[in-house]
């Protein structure tokens, strides 16, 4: 099946009489006729349902789908796109381990992994996504267990040079985990460029529609933990606290990473997404394609707009000849790239507070990737503490707006867009 025909087919195929769509299993528990039925589960020995805690069919079909879009071997839902970052690291690097992640990523998972995950004993390297191969090289330490980068950076728009880290992680035997929610899986699909985890905030593109937030975890079976037996324990030795299980032995390359996530992560820390949510999804999903498609369309004309705009002082979007990442983007997602743009208007953050009282269409939220078209204008929002010189220094100028664009008809947009910038 073409990735078109997944977003629809895939995950889930009923049998004669059976829904069309996926069925909701909202059900914490699930029921067995003997003690021993049940302990096969408990040891693994059998795949099936006990407790929605750790898995649930609903989420498994809508899990399988994302797996089968991003060409991996197993996936998870997860709560929020908070819960699959962390999951997907933790399940690797845990206290007196060191991970590298590109400098360039979404705030909330600098929060993470800088606060929070460094208080339970992870040391991090943040490097530029562009730095040179010396500084590459000096980020790795003995104890360095993976890689993280994002395919284009929120709300940076970095695109991620995804071949030349997934390089670098394998010659230092660690594997690449990739953040992909902005360009999904219709526009780049990480693992085809040697990445071998990819997490997504399914709150994005994915739903599609502001409804549900979710995320999920996709591995890509490729990556030989046993040959690496040494940096991964938790991987390679006998899971005490699972009956003994070696989850890279018993599951092999395909399975090990996903069987670990839920029997331990899930079962301890129990972020699993509703099965009401995980439908929900599958609804965005099933029309993934088209959407993206049109989200692409919309922000590459806006872009194009914005540019030639005299009231506007600079436009940052990837798909731009001349943008800063235009030959990456063209190499990495030639058939778009995302809805999100950012751009500056002349007259700085004054001008910018004017033209955002103006606008009538596009919605103002702190959300981006979704249908409806949302703009922010961070130094009056999200940042509004800080000073012009610190707004400047951390990237998100006064005059900065993140513009969303959503599927409406273009000239909308536009239109909504001319008027306001008139109004400067
Ligand atoms: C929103 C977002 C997240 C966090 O996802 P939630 O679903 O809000 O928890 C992670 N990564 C990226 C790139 C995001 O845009």
């Amino acid at each position: 099946m073409r990735k078109e025909t997944k977003c629809i087919h895939a995950g889930y195929t009923p049998g004669n009489g059976e829904s069309r769509m996926i069925p909701i299993i909202q059900s914490t528990t699930f029921k067995y006729d003997t003690s021993e039925d049940m302990g096969k589960l408990f040891d693994l020995e059998t795949e099936g349902y006990f407790y929605t805690r750790l898995q649930n069919p609903t989420n498994d079909m809508v899990a399988a789908k994302i797996a089968a879009l991003e060409g991996g071997t197993a996936a998870m839902l997860t709560s929020s796109g908070q819960a699959a970052s962390f999951f997907s690291v933790f399940n690797l690097a845990g206290q007196g381990d060191h991970v590298i992640s590109s400098a360039s990523i979404y705030g909330g998972t600098f929060n993470l992994f800088n606060v929070t995950m460094r208080r339970m004993g992870v040391d991090f390297t943040f490097v530029d996504p562009d730095c040179s191969e010396e500084e590459l090289e000096a980020a790795f330490r003995p104890n360095t267990k993976l890689v993280f980068g994002e395919t284009i950076a929120n709300p940076a728009l970095t695109v991620f040079d995804i071949e030349r880290f997934a390089n670098a992680a394998h010659a230092h035997g660690v594997p690449l985990i990739i953040d992909n929610t902005f360009a999904t899986p219709i526009n780049c699909r990480p693992i085809e460029w040697g990445a071998d985890i990819v997490t997504h905030s399914t709150t994005k593109y994915m739903d599609g529609h502001d409804a549900t937030v979710g995320g999920v975890i996709v591995d890509s079976g490729k990556f030989d933990w046993m040959a690496h037996a040494d940096k991964f324990p938790g991987l390679c030795t006998p899971d005490e606290s699972y009956h003994g299980i070696t989850y890279a032995e018993k599951f092999g390359k395909e399975g090990a990473f996903i069987t670990k996530a839920t029997a331990q992560l899930m079962r301890d820390l129990g972020s699993i997404q509703a099965p009401m949510n995980a439908y929900f999804l599958n609804l965005g999903l099933e029309s993934l394609a088209v959407r993206v498609k049109r989200h692409c369309e919309n922000a590459q004309k806006v872009a194009e707009f914005l540019d030639s705009h005299e009231k506007v002082a600079w436009v940052t979007y990837p798909g731009l000849p001349g943008d800063k990442y235009y030959e990456r983007a063209q190499k990495y997602l030639p058939e778009g790239v995302c809805g999100v743009i950012s751009f500056g208007v002349k007259g700085g953050r004054k001008a910018a507070e004017e033209f955002m009282k103006h606008l009538k269409l596009a919605i103002i939220a702190t959300h981006v990737a979704d249908a409806h078209t949302c703009i922010l204008h961070p130094a009056n929002s999200t940042h509004r503490q800080m000073t012009d010189e610190e707004l400047i220094a951390c990237g998100v100028g006064p005059d900065l707006i993140r513009l969303s664009c959503g599927i409406e008809n273009v000239e909308d947009i536009l239109e909504d867009l001319e008027q306001a910038l008139a109004s400067i």
